[in-house]
């Protein structure tokens, strides 16, 4: 569960600090966004630094490229099970239709196509509710009508039933309603459409996998239960994993993954030659012990320039934790960036012994805390095309433990957000105070890189449980506060006096730039995310939410946060950012107690009370003033397109060409043709 998503991007003007960043390949008259519908802007990133590498490492970032968009189907089918068939069904009409593509209902119908394609599936990538379509079931009808059997998927069912199936899906608002559930007192597999669990009941999923825990007595390197396999009701009533693995459920695809990464695995050098082959062992065995293996050799090489991402990694979209979606990304090292990453990790210990956290529960000796600045060069699967501008790894508790985590600030997606924000006024809306602004535009681009740093790196590394304690009390709550306590953990040391003694922030400005923006996302401009009349679902906007609204709460009587309301507009400004760091401390020492202690009560509550409602008249106020501006709440990104150059006589491989003209929907039709492996049923 560690990785970071952007909150809302204000307008700002990017500063280059000296060392900062190279973007001396970045142009000027890049065309940053490229695509807009709904609540949704498609970006473009750029990958500097990748012409001058040498001729090895850019067939390994081509080949693990390849393997990251190989898996694409997979995260479809996970989140919904009716997603292949119905995304098919969509593209099979859209290449295919002859009718009049200007219409109002073919606008529409186009958008309804883009939004499946983003959130790969027909539930919001973000909220995990459905969308509704801006057309009528019956011009459904109509483009049916016009589309031959060919370009449908037929391997589902037959046309009559093909329709019949889907139509409800799509059009039914009552049915599927959302991708994820996570209302206390319902059972969450029933009420949820994701697609990791078949004919079994919440109570019988949690016993299995307690059951499952239990047999394996006080195993100190535990596997992960659960985590690569659907669980499933036979006829006869036996529950049983079918797993994800190349001779099993998804394998057509996982074959296509591991094609590519054993070529990758050809160009490689050791030890990432043996990490890449324990990858491939453990898809042929979709056994976690395997998995945990190559972990565990993967956490430990910190030096190969080139790096991946790729498998079964993140359970945000599994109600009871269990179960992860698939994701991927090719990388590689930021070099001069890196050097503000190693800096921290570094000095992590004295992070630690520092922090306003009861000395019990403290990591006495911090292990292996790595962390690095990244370019990343493709995108595949749950990072695609939504993706974390940080991510740490692994997962597994024990080898966190035993062995420590990477972090990753993944910088060219952040420039690009950024990029892709100028001009667009939202900073003029949404920050009252002149010199809030200011400081926005100097330093926030700094600020927000330096909280993916110290929310990655430290944030989510520090601490430790009581003893007896497992981590999993917090159950539905538990994504919230983790990333509660990693946000606190980066909001508290970003503006600590020590930042600036070690070279990282040349003025305290970095930090308020950061409080202010921090606090205005979580109080107000997060709003515009969520659809009229919904409350906050997701983990990250839970947590910003909490932690901004217990501020403003306790800071009431001192007016550390101020709400100011003019000429009709609403807005909240930090009066006092040394009060305001104070009020961070002292609740990131009681969210880590809560943590350390499994005080699920305290835990609920937190989120509950500031971190779930939301208050419907701010709401609509937030919505409007976004529309107002056509500003997209949420972003994603299309891809590079990477090209094989060969030596004309003797066909080998010379170069490896990275462009970046490719449109949307090119793009998403390309890998629809190009790398959808799976068939349309399960
Ligand atoms: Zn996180």
């Amino acid at each position: 569960m560690k990785r970071i998503l952007t909150a809302i991007a204000m307008s700002v003007t990017v500063f280059s600090m000296a060392g900062c960043c190279d973007k001396t390949a970045q142009t000027d008259d890049f065309q940053w966004q490229i695509d807009r519908f709904d609540d949704i802007k498609v970006m473009r990133y750029q990958v500097p630094g990748f012409s001058e590498l040498p001729l090895e490492q850019k067939l390994l970032v081509y080949y693990l490229g390849e393997a990251a968009i190989s898996g694409r189907d997979i995260l479809a089918d996970q989140n919904f099970c009716l997603n292949l068939p119905i995304r098919r069904t969509l593209e099979g009409i859209y290449k295919s239709y002859e009718g009049d593509r200007t219409s109002q209902e073919w606008t529409e119908f186009e958008k309804y196509l883009k939004k499946v394609w983003f959130a790969n599936g027909i539930h919001h990538h973000y909220s995990g509710d459905k969308f509704a379509p801006g057309f009528t079931a019956e011009y459904f009808d109509t483009l049916l009508a016009a589309t031959p059997d060919e370009v449908l998927p037929l391997d589902f069912a037959p046309r009559e039933e093909l329709v019949a199936t889907i139509k409800p899906a799509m059009f039914d608002p009552a049915l599927y309603a959302v991708r994820m559930n996570q209302t206390e007192g319902q059972d969450l597999l029933a009420t949820s459409a994701m697609n990791y669990y078949e004919g079994v009941t919440q109570a019988e999923a949690e016993a299995f996998y307690a059951g499952m825990a239990a047999s394996a007595g006080d195993d100190p390197t535990p596997i992960s239960y659960g985590l690569n396999s659907k669980l499933m009701k036979d006829a006869d009533g036996t529950i049983r994993e079918i797993v994800w693995k190349e001779d099993g459920m998804y394998g057509a695809a996982i074959k296509q993954i591991t094609f590519w990464l054993e070529k990758a695995a050809g160009v490689a050098v050791e030890p990432q030659k043996t990490i890449i082959e324990n990858l491939v062992r453990y898809y042929r065995s979709g056994d976690l012990r395997d998995f945990d293996a190559y972990n565990v050799a993967w956490v430990r090489d910190t030096l190969s320039n080139v790096d991946f991402v790729n498998g079964f990694i993140e359970n945000y979209g599994d109600p009871l934790g269990f179960k992860s979606s698939w994701e991927s990304n090719a990388n590689f090292m930021d070099t001069e960036a890196t050097k503000r990453t190693e800096i921290i990790s570094d000095n992590a210990q004295w992070f630690e012994d520092n922090s306003p956290v009861d000395p019990r529960y403290r990591k006495p000796v911090v292990k292996g805390v790595s962390a690095k600045v990244i370019t990343v060069a493709m995108l595949g699967g749950d990072c695609f095309p939504s993706t974390p501008i940080g991510i740490n790894l692994p997962n597994a508790d024990w080898i966190r433990r035993d062995h420590g985590s990477k972090s990753v600030t993944i910088e060219n997606i952040t420039y690009a957000y950024d990029k892709a924000a100028e001009g667009s006024g939202s900073a003029a809306e949404f920050v009252l105070r002149e010199e809030d602004r200011a400081r926005m535009k100097e330093w926030g681009s700094i600020g927000s890189n330096l909280h993916t740093d110290l929310h990655e790196c430290l944030g989510h590394g520090s601490g430790q449980l009581a003893p007896g304690v497992t981590g999993a009390e917090m159950r539905q709550y538990g994504s919230a506060i983790e990333e509660s306590r990693a946000d606190l953990f980066a909001l508290y040391y970003i503006a600590d006096p020590k930042l600036v003694e070690l070279g990282l922030i040349p003025t305290m400005d970095v930090a308020w730039a950061e409080y202010a923006s921090y606090m205005n996302n979580g109080l107000l401009t997060q709003l515009s995310r969520i659809a009229p009349g919904k409350n906050i679902e997701e983990s990250h906007m839970r947590n910003r939410a909490a932690i901004a609204g217990w501020c403003y709460e306790k800071g009431m009587a001192d007016n550390v946060i101020e709400k100011v309301v003019e000429n009709g507009k609403t807005y909240f400004v930090v009066n006092d950012f040394e009060a305001l760091r104070g009020l961070v401390g002292e609740l990131l020492g009681e969210i880590q107690r809560i943590k350390s202690e499994g005080d699920f009560e305290a835990g609920r509550d937190f989120i509950e009370t500031y971190g779930v409602r939301v208050d419907p008249v701010l709401h609509a106020e937030v919505i409007e003033r976004f529309t107002a501006l056509d500003l997209a709440p949420y972003g994603g990104f299309v891809n590079p397109v990477y090209e094989l150059v060969r030596d004309e006589a003797s066909g080998e491989v010379t170069d490896v060409k990275v462009t970046y003209e490719e449109s949307y929907v090119d793009q998403m039709l390309r890998y629809s043709r190009d790398y959808s492996f799976l068939p349309s049923k399960n």
